[in-house]
């Protein structure tokens, strides 16, 4: 099947997965009971606090749609990319270039075969089911190399899987593999967890932790220190809401660009995007 790379284990539904509490949350339907049961934790003791899913959806598409309408950058992989929801980097990528390529690269079975469907027809995106962790693996991978062209720059984008990585597993290192294996253009855009001295942040990473053994929320420096080496592009890294917002919508700055107050979740999650030089 075009676009489509199917291995390894088949999907487990006794245990939650973070994929598919994402997408539970997000309002998807690829989840199960188990993982409703997680996701309704968020809903129930941490009312608001799915506001940081919709907010780093909503910062992915905005980036995706600079790099592809500012910059000459047509390759993407999408680094823990999730179950596909509605604007998916290839769809919003394709949507302006249509010749975008794109690399999705999860660990969670059900994301392949999500992904079968959707990607059916388009020949120019993957699904490559790999760990993040092995970066060497992603790489090397015969669809990665078949779509990727390492000589030319690429977008590499890690939106909300980093503080999925603990730091005995090295996530800068992640990143410093990638900035060392692709051409100067290249881009990065990060999403991240961003902890704050509130019981929110405590409770969040606490359910995280119990259900998966993961979940990681960092300061501004450790999430800063992540990109080391390459060039933070304005605004920074900022809370996701305010990450180049549109002009109008559903983001907390009106038309006219006066900023209206974020709720104490939309402070819980940063978006950056940085340049190799
Ligand atoms: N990137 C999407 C987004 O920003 O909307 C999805 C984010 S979701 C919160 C995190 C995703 O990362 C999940 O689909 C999960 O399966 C994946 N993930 C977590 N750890 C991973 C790993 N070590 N290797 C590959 N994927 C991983």
């Amino acid at each position: 099947m075009a676009g489509m790379t199917v291995e390894g284990p088949s999907i487990d539904s006794t245990r939650p997965s973070i994929a598919r509490v994402y997408d539970y949350l997000l309002g998807g339907k690829d989840n199960y009971a188990v993982d409703r049961e997680v996701g309704d934790v968020f809903f129930r003791d941490l009312p608001g606090s799915v506001a940081i899913a919709f907010a780093n959806r909503a910062a992915l598409t905005r980036a995706i749609t600079q790099i592809v309408t500012t910059t000459d950058v047509r390759q993407f992989i999408d680094l823990g990319s999730g179950l596909p929801t509605a604007d998916n980097v290839h769809q919003v990528a394709q949507r302006h270039a249509p010749e975008s390529r794109i690399v999705y690269v999860d660990n969670d079975p059900q994301v392949l075969v999500h992904g079968c469907a959707l990607l059916e027809q388009n020949d120019r995106t993957r699904v490559v089911r790999a760990d993040v962790r092995d970066p060497d693996g992603v790489r090397a991978h015969p669809d990665t190399l078949e779509l990727i062209d390492f000589d030319r720059p690429v977008a590499v984008v890690l939106s909300a899987v980093l503080h999925h990585v603990n730091d005995e597993e090295d996530p800068a290192g992640i990143v410093r593999h990638w900035r060392d294996h692709v051409p100067s253009g290249s881009h990065f855009f990060v999403s991240h967890f961003r902890s704050g001295d509130n019981p929110e942040t405590a409770e969040a990473e606490r359910v995280l932790q119990q259900t998966f053994g993961r979940g990681r929320w960092r300061t501004d420096e450790e999430i800063a220190s992540l990109l080391d080496g390459l060039e933070i592009l304005d605004p920074g890294i900022v809370p996701a809401p305010l990450w180049r917002p549109d002009p109008v919508g559903s983001n907390p700055w009106s038309a006219d660009g006066a900023q209206r107050e974020l709720s104490v979740w939309q402070h819980l999650i940063v978006a950056g995007l940085a340049r190799k030089a």
